[in-house]
């Protein structure tokens, strides 16, 4: 089994109360690759510029990751943003998006890629993830996400890719604005009703929450002393959960699937954030994983019992 992602590889500047970098690998494909990787092989589809090293190649190609759709432009520059956190690391403000090698891309599957049964289309223009969807007829489960920019630009292309997957994984502030809906539990009701199977709100610092036209699942991010940089935490979440997915294509796609692959998913966005960047989960080792998972059941886990109320 394998697991395709499509989207941005990047090199970005970030400001944290805790310290900054100028200049650091990103992009929401490396961030999904190193955490799917733990469970798939995984290849990922990108464009990078000149200027993208050795190092960097070698950073994405963690754990067998098939490096050999990203396309290399010649003359051309990385992807780059710059970004800056609020003291409380709430708020995050664009400083500088610089399209470069992406401005041209036209994404180009080689039958490895196109083959695979999972599918994930990061957050890139929706006409390129439409056409990449097309392009692998044979997944069993595609994924995607998205951002405010493409509802607010690209409302009509958003809507004809969010029908045609299975998952759509999202910010819970973008399903809202998405759906015009004044609640997460409403408007994840109407992207059921566009299409996918399944929805994932992420909530930042506050978690994520899984809705099906059966279930929902709400489970806090995992509590951590130190936060350092939540730059990719969104990304992180989805290999995890999207690996999750792909390592267990030979199970069917039950309730009891979905949220395990929701605690893989936070624990693994947990370690992202304890550094800058790729820095914690490009060293992350596989044993650490369960450990923390086991945790986060611990302290969401409580059994009801019998209690005599007043009226
Ligand atoms: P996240 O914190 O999970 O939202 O993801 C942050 C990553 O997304 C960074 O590493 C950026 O390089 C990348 N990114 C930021 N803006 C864009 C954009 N407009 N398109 C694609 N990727 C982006």
């Amino acid at each position: 089994m394998s697991l395709t992602v499509v989207g941005s590889i990047a090199f970005d500047a970030v400001e944290t109360p805790f310290g900054k970098r100028e200049r650091m690998l990103g992009g929401a494909a490396t961030h999904f690759a190193l955490a799917a990787s733990f469970f798939d092989q995984v290849h990922v589809v990108g464009p990078v510029g000149d200027d993208f090293g050795d190092e960097e190649m070698a950073v994405l190609g963690t754990r067998g990751t098939d490096v050999s759709d990203v396309e290399r432009v010649t003359g051309g520059e990385t992807f780059f943003w710059a970004g800056r956190y609020s003291e409380n690391l709430n708020v995050r403000e664009t400083l500088d998006t610089r399209l470069n090698v992406f401005a041209d891309f036209e994404p180009k599957l080689s039958p490895a890629s196109r083959d695979a049964d999972v599918l994930f289309l990061a957050n890139i223009q929706p006409d390129l993830q439409l056409g990449v969807r097309e392009q692998c007829e044979r997944a069993r489960f595609v994924a995607m996400d998205s951002m405010d920019l493409w509802i607010n630009t690209a409302r009509e292309s958003l809507e004809r890719v969010i029908g045609r997957v299975d998952c759509l994984i999202l910010n819970d502030e973008e399903i809202e604005l998405l759906t015009g809906a004044p609640n997460l539990v409403t408007a994840a009701n109407e992207v059921l009703r566009m299409g996918p199977d399944v929805v994932v709100a992420k909530q930042g610092k506050y978690g994520a929450a899984l809705f099906t036209a059966d279930d929902h699942f709400w489970v806090p991010a995992f509590p951590l002393q130190t936060v350092i940089d939540p730059t990719g935490a969104g990304d992180t979440f989805a290999g995890g959960f999207v690996g999750f997915v792909a390592a267990h294509g030979d199970q069917p796609l039950t309730e009891g699937l979905l949220r395990r692959a929701m605690a893989y998913g936070t624990a693994l966005a947990s370690f992202n954030v304890e550094e800058f960047g790729t820095e914690r989960v490009a060293r992350l080792t596989a044993d650490e994983i369960p450990e923390r998972v086991t945790q986060l059941r611990r302290m969401t886990h409580f059994e009801d019992a019998p209690v005599e109320l007043r009226d």
